[in-house]
């Protein structure tokens, strides 16, 4: 069978190969090997990483006896079919493996060419190989209508990345479909017109509230000025509107504790930002700070391992059940590499996301649809300027929680590395999609795909052990943030030992004759696993160890409770909002038609409640039943000035609708500002 597999994938006769040649002997390179590997572990259900086939079981007797090894003692062997083997979907550029020595007969053609440098054999054969690849990518441009000068700067540095910047494009005929996206402006939110179609009403509330707002925050807005020329900050004009433009700046903060922040001009603020989610515990919670002190007082080591490290990775494995975990320093970099370890697994390049879903600033998943396919289906292009087009080609995007998308999955998901999801989506905070999560758990399952649950701001704040508990539904990957960190930068990557292993080669043990075995991809971080992070989790997980599953349910309940008050009386006043909530993370949302919304927020500034522009909500164990209670009167009496204003209308019919509230463009826009 081994020597089908190899004749087919090698283009020889199965009858010629020699049992006891070495595989690079015989003519095989890191391409053909990596789908033997994976034709392997499909028809036998044996992982061999190609490079074991490199290094130890090079031959094929070697091979069969070691897969004859691991085979179960009837000798049965797996029931799938040659067409699921992904070995046959590897045809992009991208998808290549790190490239070998060239078969002996390519480099006896290239021998005239001897290259600079080149002494040793091995590195002549790459630097020839570099060579041929240059020579492809040339080839290939010119196959793509002379798009070659679009690239022509880029150096031929490594073969991977000389590659990954000229992927080919489909010629016209083949692709299957042409869609012009139109340039896409970040936060094009921004209104330069004046007068808005005012009232003198409107007009004349507007300048009091900013007259009002700017003297009682004049050193945050000194600030702000003092600094924009040096200080680039989207956050500075996020939701631009030239209207209020003398109160658009960021609330400076001279320090906080508890639910409570101070801001530079000595405003005291309940803040239910909390840090985007990151502060669960609060502003400070001591057995933060006293970990933070004791770390700094220990030295801030970075190279030598934190002492914390394992034990705050057994942790993670302990609380949500993940076989494996590490450390990074944002979601973002979690996300990067949860599919960095999906591809290296999978051999696969192209992923699966959903519309809505947010998983950091990784150019891989900074997508947004866009028009429509010969299908019918949307495509998925660059979500800002800068992003490259090329990364979207990789992307499949999908809609949650829809049926269709889950027919789309089933015929695709085996060409698929991962599928990237956040099981409770932080911009539909109503939905909880458990069906589809468990149909994303089947198919992915079925298919060798990965499935990743991005629950960078969920993970911790649901429940301990996350989705994963909450459904019990296990993803393959899970990366975790925010509120682990409990305000420190984190990122955690847990998951599957399957694709954890790809990070260390997997377990080995001393005095024996083990040896990382899996094989391995890059994960590297200068802060990675920094000490005054890893002392911030560990106090963080094993807070949430010791107060147990109370913790989330009594802020889950408390928030429920403040959110349930806040919509009894929009509909009581029959306003059309509504505050969509799940655990502790909640949104007011506004029907379109009351374009001062946004003033809200400023209102509530005023009073003393603060919601950074980003406009999401959290609730933390630190605030107090007092705090809930402000928080209803700084809305309640924010609504009636509004309303005295003509800002918001007096009493509307439609507050039924309300419940539907869907967020507009500009809302979800702000949304992905964290
Ligand atoms: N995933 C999700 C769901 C997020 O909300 C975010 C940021 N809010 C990220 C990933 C990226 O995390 P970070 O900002 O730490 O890079």
């Amino acid at each position: 069978m081994l020597r089908t597999i190899f004749g087919e994938l090698m283009g020889v006769d199965a009858e010629e190969l020699d049992d006891h040649k070495h595989f690079v002997e015989m003519g095989a390179d890191s391409l053909s090997l990596l789908q033997v590997s994976q034709a392997i572990q499909n028809k036998f259900d044996v992982k061999i990483p190609f490079r074991v086939m490199l290094e130890e079981f090079s031959t094929l007797d070697s091979l069969a006896a070691h897969i004859d090894e691991q085979l179960p003692v009837d000798g049965s062997l797996t029931t799938q079919t040659e067409t699921d083997a992904p070995a046959a979907q590897l045809t992009t550029p991208e998808e290549l493996p790190p490239p070998l020595p060239l078969k002996p007969e390519l480099i006896a053609r290239d021998e005239e060419q001897k290259p600079i440098g080149a002494n040793s054999p091995l590195e002549r054969v790459l630097t020839q190989q570099l060579q041929i690849m240059a020579r492809q990518l040339e080839l290939l441009r010119q196959r793509n209508n002379g798009s070659s000068s679009r690239h022509a700067a880029i150096p031929v540095e490594t073969p991977k990345t000389a590659l990954h910047e000229t992927a080919p494009r489909k010629s016209d005929e083949t692709a299957p479909r042409k869609i012009e996206s139109p340039p896409f402006i970040p936060y094009k939110a921004i209104k330069k017109e004046r007068s808005d179609g005012l009232t003198p009403q409107q007009r004349e509330h507007i300048q009091k509230l900013i007259a009002r707002l700017t003297a009682r925050t004049s050193g945050s807005k000194r600030l702000a000025a003092e600094y924009r020329a040096t200080l680039a900050d989207n956050r500075a004009t996020a939701g631009f509107r030239m209207l209020w433009k003398e109160m658009q700046y960021p609330l400076v903060a001279d320090r906080a504790s508890g639910s409570r922040l101070w801001d530079v001009d000595g405003n005291e603020y309940v803040d239910i930002t909390m840090g985007f989610g990151a502060l669960l515990f609060g502003h400070s919670p001591s057995f933060i700070v006293n970990a933070l002190h004791t770390q700094i007082e220990r030295g801030l080591q970075l190279g030598a391992q934190s002492q914390l490290a394992g034990k705050t990775a057994a942790l993670v494995c302990e609380l949500t059940g993940v076989e494996r975990a590490t450390f990074c320093n944002s979601g973002t970099e979690a996300v990067m590499s949860a599919l960095r370890l999906a591809r290296t697994v999978t051999g696969r390049t192209k992923i699966a996301l959903f519309e809505g879903c947010y998983h950091g600033t990784f150019d891989g998943v900074m997508v947004r649809a866009g028009g429509k396919d010969a299908e019918g289906r949307v495509s998925a292009i660059p979500l800002a300027p800068g992003v490259p087009e090329y990364m979207c080609e990789n992307v499949l995007l999908l809609k949650l929680n829809d049926p269709a998308s889950l027919g789309v999955l089933r015929s695709q998901a085996h060409t698929l590395a991962a599928v990237l999801v956040e099981p409770m989506p932080s911009r539909f905070p109503d939905l909880r999609p458990e069906a589809f999560l468990r149909e994303l758990r089947a198919i992915t399952t079925d298919a060798g795909a990965a499935l990743i649950f991005d629950e960078v701001v969920t993970g911790f704040r649901f429940h301990s052990g996350g989705a994963q508990a909450m459904f019990g539904i296990q993803a393959d990957l899970v990366v975790y943030g925010k509120a682990a960190g409990a305000g420190i930068p984190i990122g955690i990557l847990a998951g599957k030992r399957l694709y954890m292993d790809t990070i260390d080669g997997g377990m080995w043990s001393y005095g024996d004759e083990s040896y990382p075995r899996s094989e391995t991809t890059f994960f590297a971080g200068t802060y990675f696993k920094h000490p005054l992070t890893m002392a911030a989790v560990w106090a963080s997980l094993d807070h949430f160890k010791h107060s147990g599953p109370a913790l989330q349910e009594e802020l889950n309940s408390r928030t429920l409770r403040l959110t349930e008050a806040l919509n009894s009386y929009f509909e009581e006043v029959s306003l059309p909002a509504r505050v969509a909530n799940f655990a502790s993370i909640f949104r007011f949302l506004f029907a379109p038609e009351l374009k001062f919304a946004e003033l809200f927020y400023y209102h509530l500034l005023e009073k003393g409640l603060y919601i950074c522009e980003t406009r999401n909500c959290f609730l933390s164990t630190a605030h107090t039943d007092h705090d809930l209670d402000f928080i209803l009167r700084a809305v309640k009496e924010t609504v009636a000035e509004m309303r005295a204003g003509g800002l918001l209308p007096s009493s509307t019919s439609s507050s039924a609708e309300a419940r539907q509230i869907p967020l507009t463009e500009a809302q979800k826009e702000l949304w992905i500002l964290t």
